[in-house]
């Protein structure tokens, strides 16, 4: 384990290093040190006002980063930390201003990942670490795609294999009075309901236009998008087949390149060239494990319109859906 210890020591000095969550990969540095946090700003060409989550692997580690906490955000934490959980608090006065975007909140979460926690112990810091991606590109799920995004601009990588959960976590605001979801993710509304009771969606989940100003300031950005243009299909199923065979028959003879991102039990009554499973219907936890490493291998394969079955927003499916429309940019359709 020299290695980690020789990437935790960099984290230490204030240098950057991409490492596997259980989400996504995360750039990490010193959530202290508004410099090293800078640096992950200008190595993602992320815009300043979009505020990072600060990585801990002690409980402990909480009492230093907020104040005011409620008792509910503990209950929370013992529930689902280690866990893809980020929890919005009133900050202390350590968190720099560059670390929350100049908010008076910080978001934490645990990461549930042996290397990750490993490597934050060791640097004994609070690691803040957005996705490992340039912005507005889809999320790492593989060490492969950060050295993509990242090659030559970052000096430590380091290769966990393929993210379980493959999403990023869910943001819930513990600032109000009743909890807020700012962000689906790998924690579902159902299951924090069961540990604290009433929570609610912010309202830029559940209203179709764009909302001015997020809570949430990373949501009003593009994000996850590949290259090609991605269309959302929902409907009756023979509604959805129809309507996308219909669509990718056109653009094929208009010679583009097309695919087709469905749920295995549907496959087969698709005509396009390329179809991609993205797991089963029956598994929402699969599509949101692939969806992010197919959206990557469209852009390798050069497609240009990409036609997706939505998934049912229930449990992961909800966190799945997000991201998908987010990266349709509005290019959803109803039949
Ligand atoms: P990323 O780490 O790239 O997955 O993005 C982190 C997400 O958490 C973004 O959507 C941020 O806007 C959100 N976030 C981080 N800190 C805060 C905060 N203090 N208040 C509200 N949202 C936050
Ligand atoms: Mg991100």
């Amino acid at each position: 384990m020299s290695q980690l210890n020789e990437a935790a020591q960099a984290l230490k000095r204030g240098e950057l290093v991409a490492f596997p969550t259980e989400t996504v990969y995360g750039l990490g540095a010193d959530a202290l040190n508004p410099e090293a946090v800078c640096s992950i700003f200008k190595a993602k060409g992320r815009p300043n006002d979009n505020p990072l989550i600060v990585h801990i692997a002690r409980l402990e580690a909480l009492e230093n980063l907020a104040v005011n906490i409620k008792p509910d955000v503990k209950k929370l934490a013992e529930n689902f930390w280690p866990g893809p959980l980020t929890m919005i608090l009133h900050k202390a006065s350590i968190v720099p201003d560059e670390t929350t975007a100049g908010l008076d909140t910080v978001a934490v979460r645990m990461p549930d990942n042996a290397i990750a926690l490993e490597l934050i112990l060791k640097s004994g810091v609070p690691v803040a670490a957005p996705s490992a991606n340039l912005s507005g590109k889809p999320s790492p799920t593989l060490a492969e795609h950060v050295l993509e995004d990242l090659n030559g601009k970052i000096p430590y990588i380091i290769d966990g294999g393929a993210c379980r959960v493959g999403v990023e976590s869910t943001v819930l605001d513990m600032t109000t009075e009743i909890p807020v979801i700012l962000r689906p993710g790998g924690v579902t509304p159902e299951m924090l309901q069961q540990v604290i009771g009433k929570i609610m969606l912010d309202r830029s989940l559940t209203e179709r236009q764009m909302v001015d100003k997020p809570r949430s300031p990373g949501m009003k950005y593009t994000h996850y998008k590949p290259k090609g243009e991605v269309t959302v299909v929902s409907g009756s199923e023979s509604g959805v087949f129809q309507w996308i065979n219909t669509n990718t028959g056109m653009d094929e003879k208009a010679g583009k390149k097309t695919a087709v991102i469905a749920a295995n039990e549907h496959i087969s009554f698709y005509n396009a060239s390329n179809i991609i499973p993205y797991g089963s219907i029956y598994a929402p936890e699969q599509a949101a494990a692939s969806i992010f490493r197919i959206f990557r291998d469209c852009d390798i394969n050069g497609i240009e319109k990409i036609y997706i079955e939505a998934v049912p927003k229930k449990g992961i499916g909800l966190a799945v859906m997000n991201r998908i429309e987010k990266a349709a940019g509005g290019r959803i359709i109803r039949v």
